[in-house]
């Protein structure tokens, strides 16, 4: 049985490693292409857009994909909702693996914000060093703020030329640990954190060290992301296939 996983993630790289090994399915991986080198797969992998939800409906037609599951990043919101209407268009069952949020905890100081432009506003009136943990293609944004001394966290250097004028970047790629998060925001003598609640373990610690320190966290809201039938884990989503694969056979 054909399928196709829209990746990205941690979850979609164990639901790839689940899939290998399993002869009822031929699965293939789909990364939007946002680093240079991607971590290696363990399925086949395509890379890149399809070109909206006509292409996408093309490429589910021509590679006889019988279901397909959506496991991107909780703000990749777009390729959700292509996903939703190329599917629906070409009626095809859809499950969506979603990552639950990080929840407050006792001693975290959020500042919530409704998108990255009011997380820049959240920041404040006074110089600070801000620690900035929303990927690369957002940078620029901050350009609206440019009293601050930003520290960025990426994969790959970011091209735009309008970025803020005091950044510096540190290129690292998760999973990350509780110890190295503190050290880091304690030498770079970080005042506050930006992140994104994007859930799971792998980039928690730097919440957790913000915590520590005492540190406010602007947290920027999770987008509304189409979703088709929800499963929280690669396991309830190898279940799910198998559904799908038994009700095609009538078994
Ligand atoms: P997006 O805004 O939902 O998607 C933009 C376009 O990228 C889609 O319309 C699609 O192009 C293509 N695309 C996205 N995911 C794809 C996939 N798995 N396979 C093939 N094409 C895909 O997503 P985004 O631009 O990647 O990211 C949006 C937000 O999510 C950002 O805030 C980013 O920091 C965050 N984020 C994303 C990822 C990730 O892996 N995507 C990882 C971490 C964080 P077509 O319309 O041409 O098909």
């Amino acid at each position: 049985m054909r399928v196709l996983i829209l990746g990205g993630t941690t979850e979609a790289s164990s639901l790839a490693h689940l899939l290998a090994n399993d002869a009822r399915f031929e699965a293939t991986l789909s990364l939007a292409g946002r680093t240079a080198q991607p971590a290696p797969q363990a399925l086949p992998t395509r890379i890149g857009g399809f070109g909206g939800i006509d292409g996408l409906v093309r490429y589910l037609r021509d590679e006889k994909i019988v279901a397909v599951i959506d496991a991107t990043h909780p703000y990749a919101d777009q390729i959700s909702a292509h996903a939703v209407a190329a599917c629906g268009r070409a009626a095809i069952p859809l499950a969506s693996l979603v990552r639950a949020p990080w929840t407050r905890q006792a001693g975290d100081q959020w500042i919530e914000a409704v998108d990255t432009r009011a997380a820049a506003d959240a920041i404040g009136r006074d110089p600070r060093r801000v620690f900035l943990t929303i990927g690369r293609q957002e940078l620029a944004v901050f350009a609206s703020a440019p009293q601050h001394h930003y520290l960025a966290r990426i994969i790959d250097a970011p091209s735009d030329d309008a970025l803020p004028p005091n950044l510096s970047l540190v290129q690292a790629r998760g999973p990350y640990d509780l110890a190295a998060e503190t050290a880091l925001l304690r030498d770079r003598r970080i005042e506050i954190v930006v992140s994104k609640n994007a859930g799971g373990e792998a980039t928690y610690a730097k919440i957790e060290a913000a915590r520590e320190l005492g540190l406010p966290v602007v947290m920027i809201t999770r987008p509304h992301k189409p979703a088709g039938h929800v499963t929280a884990k690669p396991e309830d989503a190898i279940a799910w296939l198998d559904h799908v694969r038994r009700s095609l056979r009538g078994v």
